[in-house]
């Protein structure tokens, strides 16, 4: 008997002829209604999906013969990912399908406000012919800045080239080869926002990039320069760009994503004829909506016919007995990528997972994917799991190495991330006491005990007193609770590091408060 497939969202011809013609047996049934949906899914070997049918719990618990759900497009939020790695069954997207019409959009958003084309429109329709208000300027010679060059800002960086503009990129995590080859100078964020007529976001939406252009940044900004989002709400200030705008400072601002979708009717850009917008329609052209349904097709055709996983977003169950032995050092494991993530130096090229003492008799590889996982989270906008991390690593350029040592230590069992590239290096060691105390050992050359939760300050000062007491003043006059405190010093005393755990996520002034204390070097807020 064929494998059977339901297309339940709108694919393509295209796409149900690739499933057919690989002998499975397709049925197309769009709309149905979720309790429709729940009565024949059990009759299916595999789903495919876009982002309407809603793949919950209780669809996946009807689901006994499914293996795949397939969703042509990035976001799986539609599909309870946990569910369906309970039940061994594999979730597929398809990144990078809908890079180049994404890349389109931001150019066109960026012509279009270099030569006014939506408010001269609007002029000439209103019965005016004013020349000499609209005149602009070329992008010939001019700088863009683009934030983020994974599968979108890559392709923009190659357009932009053949516009014959100069392109810088800011990207912590591409190495500066990769970039070479893209054509693209790498350079700090402060010189990319000084130095860029277009700044261009393409960045997921994470802990470090909400609000990354905020009103000190869009101050740093040349004057007239342009920026356009269309990445994802939340990354620009909508209030501080409205100000930005309005004080003149700007040339001009687009963004086809916003905060709260739809904005609403009085939201404050929408008064600034030079203020462009497009409803969240960067992936919407027919050629990226059928490349992703082809690329769909094809990827489950490959599962049912063959088992090849490609691209899947959940993570499957290890073998139980090593699960049960790896399981303690997991989570740690997965903190410790997060942290080396976060301290690391910009445009990493190599990460090594150290295993050593009893935990190195196991295999190392589901530790040191798990790792990555912690790791790369922080970078990527398709969702990162065991599954997919080593090749993401791989595509970026980043070299993973495992080993594994049975040389005893001061810990049973002791796990390092070291972080290295052309910026210098991140090493983060950790154990976990009994079977589920997890501890933060090391972090570069201090020792600690640190509990690896929630929201953590770091921060390096020079040894004297006084230190940490100021540091609790202030936290504490800004109502930030401190949970715990780790304290370090190297042997010589030169240098010493507090780890707090605070309730809360401090805000930048207290942050600034406290890298003006006496004798503070450095200070550093972290979400674990
Ligand atoms: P990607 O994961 O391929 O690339 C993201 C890049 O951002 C990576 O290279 C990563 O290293 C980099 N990055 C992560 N954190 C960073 C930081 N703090 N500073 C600078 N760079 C950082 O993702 P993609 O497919 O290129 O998508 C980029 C964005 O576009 C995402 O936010 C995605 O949701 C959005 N998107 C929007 C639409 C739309 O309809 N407008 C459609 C598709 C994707």
């Amino acid at each position: 008997m064929s494998a059977r497939v339901l297309v339940s969202d709108d694919l393509s011809a295209e796409a149900v002829e690739i499933l057919t013609k690989a002998g499975l047996e397709v049925d197309v049934k769009v709309g149905l209604k979720p309790e429709e949906l729940e009565a024949v899914i059990g009759q299916y070997d595999a789903l495919a999906v876009r982002s309407a049918t809603k793949v919950s719990a209780r669809v996946l618990e009807k689901a006994t013969r499914l293996k795949v759900v397939g969703r042509a497009g990035v976001g799986v939020d539609n599909v309870d990912l946990d569910a369906a790695t309970h039940r061994g069954i594999v979730v597929m997207n398809t990144p990078g399908g809908s890079s180049t019409t994404v890349a389109e959009l931001a150019l066109a958003l960026v012509l279009s406000l270099s030569r006014h084309v939506a408010a001269a429109t609007a002029s000439v329709k209103a019965g005016k012919w004013d020349k000499k208000r609209f005149q602009g300027h070329e992008l010939s010679g001019k700088t863009l800045g683009v934030v983020g060059i994974g599968n979108i800002g890559s392709v923009l960086v190659d357009r932009a080239r053949a516009l014959k503009m100069r392109t810088i990129a800011y990207d912590p995590f591409i190495s500066a080869d990769a970039a070479q080859k893209l054509g693209v100078e790498l350079v700090a964020l402060d010189t990319l926002w000084r130095d860029s007529d277009v700044v261009s976001l393409h960045v997921p939406l994470t802990e470090q990039t909400r609000n990354l252009v905020n009103a000190p940044v869009l101050s740093k900004m040349k004057k007239g320069a342009i920026l356009v989002n269309c990445a994802r709400g939340g990354i620009v200030d909508e209030k501080a760009l409205a100000e930005a705008l309005a004080s003149g400072h700007l040339g001009g601002a687009a963004m086809d994503v916003f905060e709260k979708e739809p904005p609403q009717a009085d939201h404050p850009l929408f008064k600034f004829e030079n203020f462009a917008c497009t409803p969240h329609i960067g992936a919407s052209t027919e050629e990226a909506q059928s490349a992703v349904a082809i690329a769909i097709a094809e990827q489950l055709a490959a599962y049912l016919r063959f088992g090849v996983v490609k691209n899947a977003v959940n993570a499957l169950g290890l073998p139980s007995e090593v699960m049960e032995q790896l399981a303690p050092y997991l989570p740690l494991v997965e903190k410790l990528g997060s942290l080396a993530a976060q301290v690391a130096p910009a445009a990493p090229t190599e990460v090594t997972i150290e295993v050593a003492g009893e935990l190195s008799a196991h295999p190392s590889r589901p530790l040191a994917n798990r790792a990555l996982v912690g790791l790369l989270r922080h970078f990527m906008e398709t969702p990162v799991n065991e599954v997919n991390a080593p090749a993401i690593a791989r595509d970026r350029g980043l070299s993973v190495k495992e080993v594994r040592t049975a040389e005893p230590l001061d810990y049973a069992s002791l796990v390092t991330v070291r972080v290295t590239g052309p910026g210098g290096e991140a090493q983060v060691a950790g154990t976990v006491y009994g079977k589920r105390e997890a501890r933060i050992v090391r972090l570069g050359g201090f020792r600690l005990e640190a509990v690896p939760d929630g929201q953590v300050i770091l921060c390096e000062n020079d040894d004297a007193p006084g230190v940490v007491g100021n540091l609790g003043t202030a936290l504490g006059t800004a109502g930030v609770n401190i949970a715990r405190i780790s304290l370090s010093r190297l042997e010589d005393r030169s240098r010493a590091f507090a780890f707090l755990n605070v309730d809360s996520a401090p805000s930048a002034e207290v942050l600034d408060r406290l890298r003006r204390l006496p004798y503070v070097r450095s200070v550093k807020a972290i979400a674990l």
